[in-house]
């Protein structure tokens, strides 16, 4: 179980100490969403704080959207590409700047391997203090767009800089982490990550309507996509094969899928239906093993004839049949001559 989280979306993060002491008052201070993107449309909560201190792992709902020892959120968005559009990353509330870090390299870790970011496993950083024994840290920001410095004031929704994907990560995303009296604490619930000996908070950290806005999915599919050849993984993750449209004479229909946190016993569905009503696909099958993530992809082989012209609807969607579950992506297309 352990190895299969071993390569995923880690990102560790150093603690900054602030100098607080253990005296100050429970902070009245509420997190505003530290990115200006939509959730759930083009930005996604990729993993929540492990709230197990064993070598298993769970997240605030009980669930496993998160990996051993996870100390942060991560909010992921789509891909590479969208990435080097920009993605704002903004302070989550009002203060002040207690240390950045710049000049480390966006590339997939799996590419470098993993000492080459100790240390700086963080990536490009920046970490906010806001009074009452409250810290906030950005990690994996995109190289040279740190936008503050030490010692800045800054205001809640203020530029911090761009996702990115420095440092341990093989995905562009935003390591949020939450310290509370210098331990790192669950945002959900404002439970400390680690069992110390006080309890932390114990209430959510988000504005309300924050709160309301990041929904728990507890089954997730993060990406899906069509193209007429064999699915690149490496390449569609980073963002440069999103076609979309099929020519009529192509062979073959891929439908793919990139999934995250999929358990055993989940039920993965694919449909593909043409523009008369058809349907061309229609498999499920149920997941063998656990993983953190998961490519599928499922074809499509036309016959003799051209595929017929006009808007493909494509459905992905994953059931825990247990717990009464499912999330889908849907994907319309155009065959065009
Ligand atoms: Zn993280």
């Amino acid at each position: 179980m352990k190895k299969s989280i071993s390569l995923i979306f880690i990102c560790l993060t150093l603690v900054f100490t602030t100098g607080q002491t253990n005296k100050v008052k429970a902070p009245n201070i509420l997190l505003d969403f530290p990115l200006r993107c939509t959730i759930d449309k083009d930005c996604w909560i990729l993993a929540y704080p492990d709230l197990d201190s064993s070598e298993k792992w769970k997240d605030y709902k009980g669930g496993n959207r998160t990996y051993n020892t996870h100390k942060g959120t991560d909010f992921v968005i789509k891909n590479q590409k969208r990435m080097n559009y920009r993605v704002p990353v903004v302070a989550a509330a009002n203060g002040k700047v207690i240390g950045t870090r710049n000049g480390v390299r966006d590339i997939n870790v799996k590419k470098i391997g993993k000492r080459s970011v100790d240390k700086i496993e963080c990536g490009n950083r920046v970490a906010i203090y806001h009074g009452q024994g409250l810290l906030t840290d950005y990690c994996h920001m995109l190289n040279g767009s740190i936008a503050v410095k030490k010692g800045d004031y800054v205001k809640a929704g203020d530029l911090l800089g761009y996702v990115g994907m420095s440092g341990l990560t093989e995905t562009p995303h935003l390591h949020f982490g939450v310290q509370y009296k210098n331990k790192k604490i669950d945002p959900f619930t404002g439970k400390f990550i680690k069992n110390w000996p006080i309890q932390g908070l114990n209430r959510s950290l988000w504005k309300p309507e924050i709160k309301n806005k990041l929904k728990y999915h507890p089954a997730f599919i993060y990406n899906i996509g069509i193209t007429s050849q064999v699915p690149n993984k490496s390449e569609i993750q980073e963002g440069n094969f999103e076609q979309q449209n099929i020519k009529n004479n192509s062979k073959f229909i891929y439908i793919w899928a990139d999934t995250l946190s999929i358990k055993r016993g989940d039920v993965l569905s694919f449909t593909l239906k043409d523009p008369l009503g058809r349907t061309l696909i229609n498999k499920k099958s149920v997941i063998d093993r656990p993983n953190v993530r998961r490519f599928f992809y499922l074809t499509h082989n036309r016959n003799s004839k051209n595929l017929e012209l006009g808007k493909y609807s494509a459905k992905v969607k994953i059931y825990r049949p247990a717990k009464q579950v499912s999330y889908k992506k849907i994907l319309d297309f155009y065959v065009v001559e």
